[in-house]
C-alpha cells in the first residue's frame, strides 16, 4: 500500500510512463505527471486519476533535457507534497539511423533526456529520501541498457549509462532504506515503437500489422509486445517491502529478448 507517498513518473503523458501513474495510483500514491502533449488531454488524464483512485494528482510541466528546469520541477513537487518518495525516470525518446548519419544536436539530445535527466533528477530527489529513510528509484532503460541493435548509438549509449547509475546509487545507499533499480523493457507497443514499426512497414511496403510482427520476429522470442502495464507492475513490486534488498538490478521484462 502506497498511500502518502508520492510518486514522480517523468514522462508519464503517455505510453510506459501513464500506465506506472495508473498502477501507482490504483496503489495509492499521489501522482506527479510529467510529460509533453495536449493541454487539455494532460488535464482529463491528471482528473481521471484523482477520481478513479481518490488520490491527489499535479501536473508538472517540465523539460527534461534542461537541468535548471528539473531543478524547478522538484522545488514545485516539494512545495506541494513535501517531497518525492518514488521517482521513476521514464521519460525518453529514440532515434533510428546509421552513425554517420546521425545527427549531432540529436546525440545531445538523446543523452540528456534519456541519460542526464535521470542524474538530476535522482541527484534532486536523494536528500529527502535519506532524511526520511525510504525511497524507491526506478529507472526505465531498456534491454538496449544491456544488449545493442545497429542504429541506436546514443539511445543504446544512454541506456549502457542508465544501468550504471542505476548500480552506482544502489551501491551509495546500500544501507539505507533508499533503493535504486532498472526495468528493461523490450518492445512495448507505445508512440516509440509505433514510429519504428510505421518506418519499418513503409520501408518493406506492407500494413502496420506486417510490420509489427517483423518488428518482434528480428528480436522478440515471445512474439508477443509486452503490455505497458506489465512495466507498471514490476515497478510496482519494486515499490514494495519484499523488494527492499533489490538493489541495483537490471530487471528485464522483454518477452526473452536478452536471453538469447
Ligand atoms: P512514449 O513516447 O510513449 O513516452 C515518452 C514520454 O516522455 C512522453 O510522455 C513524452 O511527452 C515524454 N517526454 C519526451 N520528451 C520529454 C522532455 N524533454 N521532457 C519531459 N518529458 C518528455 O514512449 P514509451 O515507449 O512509453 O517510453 C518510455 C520509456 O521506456 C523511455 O525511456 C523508453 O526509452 C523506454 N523503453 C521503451 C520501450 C518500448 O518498446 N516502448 C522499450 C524499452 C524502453
Amino acid at each position: 500500500n502506497l498511500s502518502n507517498k508520492v510518486a514522480l513518473i517523468t514522462g508519464s503523458t503517455s505510453g510506459i510512463g501513464l500506465a506506472c501513474a495508473h498502477t501507482l495510483a490504483k496503489a495509492g500514491a499521489n501522482i506527479v505527471l510529467n510529460g509533453f502533449g495536449d493541454a487539455n488531454e494532460i488535464e482529463r488524464i491528471r482528473q481521471n486519476i484523482e477520481n478513479t483512485y481518490k488520490v491527489k494528482s499535479i501536473y508538472a510541466n517540465y523539460n527534461l533535457m534542461k537541468p535548471t528546469e528539473i531543478k524547478q520541477m522538484i522545488e514545485h513537487v516539494n512545495k506541494t507534497f513535501g517531497g518525492v518518495d518514488i521517482l521513476i525516470n521514464n521519460a525518453g525518446m529514440q532515434h533510428v539511423t546509421p552513425i554517420e548519419d546521425m545527427p549531432e544536436d540529436m546525440y545531445e539530445k538523446i543523452i540528456a533526456l534519456n541519460l542526464s535527466s535521470n542524474f538530476y533528477t535522482i541527484k534532486y530527489c536523494i536528500p529527502h529520501m535519506k532524511k526520511r529513510n525510504w525511497g524507491r528509484i526506478i529507472n526505465i532503460a531498456s534491454v538496449h541498457g544491456k544488449v545493442a541493435s545497429v542504429n541506436k548509438a546514443p539511445y543504446v549509449a544512454s541506456k549502457h549509462g542508465v544501468i550504471g547509475l542505476t548500480k552506482v546509487v544502489a551501491l551509495e545507499n546500500a544501507q539505507t532504506g533508499v533503493t535504486c533499480n532498472a526495468i528493461c523493457p523490450g518492445w512495448v507497443l507505445t508512440d516509440l515503437i509505433k514510429k519504428q514499426i510505421e518506418a519499418l512497414s513503409q520501408k518493406n511496403n506492407t500494413t502496420f500489422e506486417e510490420g509489427a510482427k517483423a518488428l518482434l520476429k528480428e528480436k522478440q522470442p515471445s512474439q508477443q509486445f509486452v503490455r505497458p502495464e506489465q512495466i507498471g507492475e514490476t515497478a510496482l513490486f519494486l515499490c514494495s517491502d519484499s523488494a527492499s534488498e533489490i538493489r541495483g538490478e537490471a530487471i528485464c521484462v522483454d518477452g526473452g529478448w536478452v536471453a538469447i
